[in-house]
């Protein structure tokens, strides 16, 4: 079974810390998802298995009128799919408009909320606001949604513990059942890297925003949630197929500007220009850049994506055990389950990128 991810990288403005390939040009909404369409035509069945899954994320999918959505859908040929997930802007959504996707076989969405506090919106340039966020969660349920899932953001800048622990009790409340979230990252670039720069935000201490992600865990799990992933908790039976398989290595095939695909050990992705897409995809012509991962990559891969689990991953031959994995689970940052494989434990989450490195070759 195979995923089919589909970009729509429009925004009606840019959050201020965010650094993903969107672009403000609404107007061009229509031939691009005609150039979309033509490639989902071209590529659906790329993987050479059924696709079971699709995902339209951006950007922000909810830019495009619900005769877009549906010419997308259209051409996905549908047959196999278990899971078909929009993401949406709570900004943008009205009850017909999610009746709408729900019409279109749409079962799951994923709402980027981020925060349930004005101040903290407005501060990252969210263009919705905490009413409007928890309207469109309560929206989603009476057009039927029974697969919710939204982001919340921690460790921004001046964001309190208190402000947290309500954040998190109002997901709980409004009955989501799957949650992502993210710490901030002052990503190069971006404006809030920019304030930061000129002193007018101060950044989260590495103490205050562990102690924010590690109320998290212990919060959604007494709540039932299972913590599948670094950054995602689901209640049982929800968590994100489609996005699961990019931990496991199941093939998938990205269509639209900058989406990336996977397929038989080779990474390719497309340009991450409007213009050049659009263009591309008309002409003919589109120049998808690859890579084939070696072995090494490979394993290496499953090291990075599985650690991120709580399934874990396995150990090359070649890594010294006794001395790599010995000095990790001394320190207390990963365990070995009784199958062998290697899964980092919650103070391993906080410093997981250096746990990877120690087990890569
Ligand atoms: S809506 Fe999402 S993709 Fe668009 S600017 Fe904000 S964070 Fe970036």
């Amino acid at each position: 079974m195979a995923g089919l991810y589909v970009h729509i990288p429009f925004c009606k403005r840019r959050c201020l810390y965010c650094d993903f390939y969107s672009t403000t040009l609404l107007a061009r909404r229509e031939e691009y998802v005609r150039a979309v369409v033509k490639e989902i035509g071209q590529r659906q069945h790329e993987a050479g298995e059924p696709v079971r899954t699709v995902y339209i994320g951006g950007g922000t999918p909810s830019t495009l009128e619900i005769e877009l959505v549906t010419a997308l859908t259209k051409a996905i040929d549908s047959t196999n799919i278990a899971e078909y997930t929009v993401e949406v802007n709570p900004g943008d959504v009205t009850e017909e408009y999610l009746r709408g996707l729900k019409e279109l076989g749409v079962n799951r969405l994923s709402m980027g909320v981020q925060s349930f506090q004005d101040e903290l919106l407005q501060q990252i340039g969210r263009r919705h606001t905490a009413a409007e966020a928890i309207e469109a969660v309560r929206t989603a349920k009476r057009a039927g949604f029974e697969n919710l899932s939204i982001d919340l953001m921690y460790a921004l800048p001046g964001q309190t513990m208190a402000q947290w622990k309500a954040d998190i009790e109002r997901a709980l409340e409004l009955g989501v059942q799957h949650l992502s979230s993210y710490g901030l990252i002052y990503e190069e670039g971006t404006a809030m890297t920019q304030m930061r720069e000129r002193g007018e935000i101060e950044e989260t201490d590495e103490e205050t925003e562990n102690a924010m992600y590690d109320y998290l865990c212990e919060r959604l799990k007494e709540a039932g949630f299972r913590h599948y992933e670094v950054s995602n908790f689901a209640l049982p039976g929800y968590e994100a197929k489609h996005n699961s398989s990019y931990w496991d290595g199941t093939p998938y095939v990205g269509v639209g500007a900058g989406a990336h695909s996977y397929i038989r050990n080779v990474r390719s992705w497309n340009p991450d220009d409007l213009e050049e897409y659009i263009q591309g995809i008309e002409s003919g012509t589109l120049i998808r850049e690859s890579e084939t991962l070696s072995e090494t990559d490979l394993y290496n891969e499953q090291v990075m994506l599985g650690l991120r689990t709580d399934k874990g991953c396995r150990l090359s031959p070649s890594v010294d055990r006794r001395l790599t994995v010995g000095k990790l689970s001394k320190k207390g940052l990963i365990r070995v389950s009784e199958e062998g494989r290697v899964i980092a434990t919650q103070e391993g989450l906080h410093v997981l990128n250096r746990v990877i490195e120690e087990l890569m070759i």
